[in-house]
């Protein structure tokens, strides 16, 4: 393997550190989902997508045909990297748009609605922002149980039923929906669809649930009676697991990007500890140099990754093995960071405004959100069950 990149993607680096230079404040909180909350944090969110999409660099992954750019897995790499490093946002689109609805609309959608979607999430603009709909109250990990129904009438689809945890939700001005369209198929798995729905349609209700801390992450979305086009169908009717699994690896191939942001929170406590003398207790000094290891670990998991994709291989089991190891990550920083800063980790994270503020504040944030990244884009147990399963080839347990 080798992990040198080329100099189309250094080049493209070199262009992207002007850019942070230009438009990124230095002291950005790296604080996970902290825009979906911060409504000054989203409305910055979003300037940075519109520049991002004048650049190209919003959906380079996509083909050039597709409002995209037509970028190298290595210029991919090296744009998650930065992304993560510096913290520049928008570039997700909601928390689908770019990384899975686009990239699945192109694998199973028609030309119709290439040409009609793809476009506005290429564009940054609010109608370009998407959530997601899987989860439900009594269907999680056991995704193939939702039972929100779309009933075909005419040509239309009449959704009812209920989604929960949809992040930015509130934001959104379309939902990536999965739903049951046949509720009579003899595996539940058969009888899935995904939709298209608009969430300004009549009979869509978003209730905000706060998390443990009191943010504003997440919502859960009602719908009664919401009239569809049928034209919204995404794929095949009933065909919907097969692309569900597509979008959630999609989903869950972005660890480069999750390596380079913990590689910059430990920068950040690092310094914040030598300022401070933290540094001159061992146990630190051993955590820190804990973390770091795991970091880099995740980072060349992630490279190779990236390198079977720029050879043509498939990656299957990879995404689910740096998510999970990411997670446990995220909770080892979040223990150590707010040990470091020490009682100024008490701040209330959703207060902004004190001089009791620590590193802008992402240490505190970050402990408190680590605890549902077991749980975002699939437990931490489903993907361990993912990489038992494809890479060590032991029977299914569930
Ligand atoms: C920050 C955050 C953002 C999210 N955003 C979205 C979103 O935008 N859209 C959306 O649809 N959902 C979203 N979710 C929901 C998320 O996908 C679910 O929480 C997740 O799929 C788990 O489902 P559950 O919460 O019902 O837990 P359950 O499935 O009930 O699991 C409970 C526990 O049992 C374990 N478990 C379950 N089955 C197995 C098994 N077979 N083997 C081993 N262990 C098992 C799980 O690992 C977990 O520890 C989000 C969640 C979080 C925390």
């Amino acid at each position: 393997m080798d992990f040198k990149y080329d100099d189309e993607a250094e080049a493209l680096r070199t262009k992207i550190r002007e850019f942070v230079k230009a438009n990124i404040p230095p002291d950005i909180a790296l604080g996970l989902f902290a825009d979906e909350h911060f409504q000054d944090d989203w409305d910055f969110s979003m300037k940075i997508a519109k520049k991002l999409s004048e650049t190209g660099w919003l959906t380079m992954a996509w083909p050039k045909e597709h409002s995209g750019m037509g970028a190298s897995v290595w210029e991919r790499c090296v744009f998650g990297e930065e992304i993560g490093y510096w913290g520049i946002p928008g570039g997700g689109m909601g928390v689908s748009g770019t990384a899975w609805v686009g990239p699945s609309l192109m694998l199973f959608g028609t030309e119709a609605q290439m040409n009609k979607y793809l476009p506005m999430i290429a564009s940054g603009s609010d109608d370009g922002i998407w959530c997601t709909g899987y989860s439900e109250p009594d269907s999680g990990s056991d995704l193939a149980s939702l039972q929100t129904r779309a009933e075909r009438v005419g040509d239309e689809y009449i959704i009812n039923g209920q989604k929960v945890w949809n992040s930015a939700g509130h934001h959104a001005r379309w939902c990536w929906l999965a739903c049951r369209t046949d509720p009579n198929a003899k595996r539940k798995h058969d009888g899935i669809s995904v939709m298209m729905v608009d969430m300004k349609s009549p009979g869509v209700t978003v209730r905000p649930i706060p998390n443990l801390f009191g943010a504003h992450i997440f919502n859960e979305i009602f719908f009664k009676d919401v009239r569809v086009p049928a034209e919204n169908l995404v794929g095949k009717e009933n065909n919907g697991w097969a692309q569900l699994m597509q979008a959630l690896a999609f989903e869950r191939g972005i660890s480069l990007g999750s390596s380079s942001t913990a590689q910059r929170i430990l920068d950040e406590m690092v310094q914040y500890a030598k300022e401070t003398g933290a540094i001159k207790k061992a146990e630190i000094r051993m955590k820190l140099a804990d973390l770091a290891t795991d970091i880099r670990t995740l980072r060349i998991l992630a490279l190779e990754a990236a390198w079977k994709a720029a050879k043509g291989e498939l990656v299957i089991y990879e995404p689910s093995r740096d998510k999970s190891y990411n997670d446990e990550i995220l909770e080892k920083m979040g223990q150590l960071g707010t040990e470091i800063i020490g009682a100024y980790s008490q701040v209330d994270p959703l207060v902004r405004k004190t001089k009791y503020k620590r590193l802008s504040g992402m240490m505190e944030w970050n402990y408190w959100s680590t605890a549902g990244m077991w749980n975002a884009a699939g437990t931490t147990d489903t993907n361990r069950n993912i990489v038992a399963q494809f890479k060590l080839g032991l029977p299914r347990g569930y």
